[in-house]
């Protein structure tokens, strides 16, 4: 993999102080060994999510300050609105302070009860946004896609023939939207080629049935059509953005990931009516139109963001400092999935650490360990996160994989920083066989991964001092 260089200089800095292993110890027992109840400032390197996290630019901090505050008509609103109309084409576009907010729209208007929507793969706030409104959130992940050890160009596509099939059997009747999810982060990142959009928006608009993107990282996949799909090198990431929205009636963004913001969304569509009856409910939930529960400094910030993040220079550096992370720890040996999506890095912890067995979490050990020795913190998604007990049997349920993702912020760390965190993995990994499972100590009854304490399955947690001390 060619290193890219850092296509920006530093201008403001944050410190970050590196605590001692002993003060990790101390800071993840009190967390009851769950990585989300740590302080952030317990953390050195922390790649938690790239949701919201982004370092924004000196002309986006210059935007905050030509924010215009008035209630209704805001000039920054209707920057936002030309900028949104200018890259998707769409002609209606509904600010919003997130992402769920623009699918709890979405599905609130659209949807009716034991309605089905397909999707590549629903993002988890997108499937229980379908469920709470009573509909079924089906994924129809290509069959490369779900297969973690062999590269493929576009892991993130749509099966097309599994939904053509549904959409015979079901009809529009019961399918009142299709979304494709770019680039499909449950997925692990993996982009969806302009040929299976296509693909996927002909079979929809034959049956008269609308196709919405998720679009929270359109331009890095469309960083990956114009590096990846033959016909495209030569055009500017403005164009094949164009391209891909123009085949969809809509999209739902979360402005958190290529937004280049900490805090924004929007939902934008060519269907007046359905524009309509979402503002209707905006007003109720977020605010007027022209805000939409966003400071008006906020809606220039991410104007400003939109456009920057179509830069070939700034995907460049940013698509490359994933792989090249990817690529020292695949040289190392670290079983991870290939080749590394467009914002993260996945840990295959199941062949990492095979001695232990999926019920013994061998990602949150990964994660925990992780941390301890190195203060990086990443995310276990495997039967930590997916597990529990099965609603209707009660029996445990397993993850399909056990994986530790390395979500990286988008203009945050440098190249240094990004090799530290290849070294801490490698060293690791020459201690995987010395670390051990974990069990849950005490869980809530939703959404566990965020609250529940754990402790090591031998002598309650001391284990990782005795076997991986440095
Ligand atoms: C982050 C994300 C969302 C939800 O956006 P929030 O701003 O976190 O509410 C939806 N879909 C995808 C693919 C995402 O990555």
């Amino acid at each position: 993999m060619e290193q890219h260089i850092e296509p920006f200089k530093v201008k403001v800095v944050e410190p970050i102080v590196a605590i001692t292993r002993e003060e990790r110890l101390a800071a993840i027992r009190r967390a009851g060994y769950n990585l989300f109840k740590l302080r952030a400032e317990e953390v050195y390197i922390d790649l938690l999510t790239d949701s919201g996290t982004s370092a924004m630019s000196d002309s986006q901090w210059a935007g905050l300050m030509l924010g215009d505050e008035s209630y209704a008509g805001s000039r920054n609103y209707f920057h936002f609105e030309e900028t949104i109309r200018d890259i998707t084409g769409f002609a209606h576009v509904i600010p919003c302070h997130q992402g769920r907010v623009a699918e709890n729209l979405l599905f609130s208007t659209i949807l009716a009860k034991g309605q089905i929507i397909p999707n590549n793969s629903h993002f988890d706030t997108t499937r229980a946004n379908v469920e709470y409104h009573a509909g079924e959130a089906r994924d129809l992940l290509c069959a490369e896609g779900k297969d973690p050890g062999t590269p493929a160009p576009f892991k993130g596509n749509m099966d097309l023939a599994s939904l053509a099939q549904l959409l015979d059997e079901a009809g529009p009747a019961r399918v009142p939207l299709v979304m494709i999810t770019i680039t499909n982060n449950s997925g692990g990142g993996q982009p969806v080629s302009m040929a299976n959009i296509r693909a996927v928006s002909a079979l929809c608009h034959e049956r008269g049935i609308p196709l919405f993107f998720d679009a929270c990282r359109f331009a890095e996949n469309a960083y990956f059509i114009k590096t990846r799909e033959a016909g495209y090198a030569d055009k500017s990431i403005a164009e094949i953005a164009s391209e891909m929205f123009s085949y969809a009636d809509g999209c739902t963004m979360s402005a958190k990931k290529d937004g280049l913001v900490n805090m924004g969304g929007f939902l934008a569509t060519n269907d007046g009516d359905l524009a309509e009856k979402i503002r209707g409910l905006l007003i109720l939930m977020e605010g007027f139109p022209t805000y939409g529960g966003l400071s008006g400094r906020d809606l220039e910030a991410i104007a400003r963001g939109l456009r920057e993040v179509l830069d070939f220079h700034y995907l460049q550096f940013r698509v490359g400092q994933v792989a090249s992370l990817a690529e020292q720890l695949h040289a190392g040996g670290v079983p991870i999935i290939r080749p590394a999506g467009g914002h993260a890095v996945f840990i295959n912890a199941g062949r990492f650490l095979p001695h232990i067995p999926p019920q013994q979490l061998p990602g949150q050990s990964l994660a925990v360990n992780l941390y301890i020795e190195s203060g990086v913190r990443g995310v276990e998604i495997g039967t930590f996160m997916f597990g529990g007990e099965d609603p209707a049997t009660g029996a445990p349920r397993q993850a399909a994989m056990e994986l530790v993702r390395l979500a990286i912020p988008r203009r945050v760390y440098t190249t240094m920083h990004m090799n530290y965190v290849g070294r801490a993995l490698l060293d690791l990994y020459g201690k995987r066989e010395a670390l051990q499972g974990m069990r849950i100590v005490k869980e809530p009854p939703f959404l566990r991964h965020f609250s529940s304490t754990l402790e090591f399955v031998e002598s309650g947690g001391s284990v990782t001092e005795a076997t991986v001390s440095s």
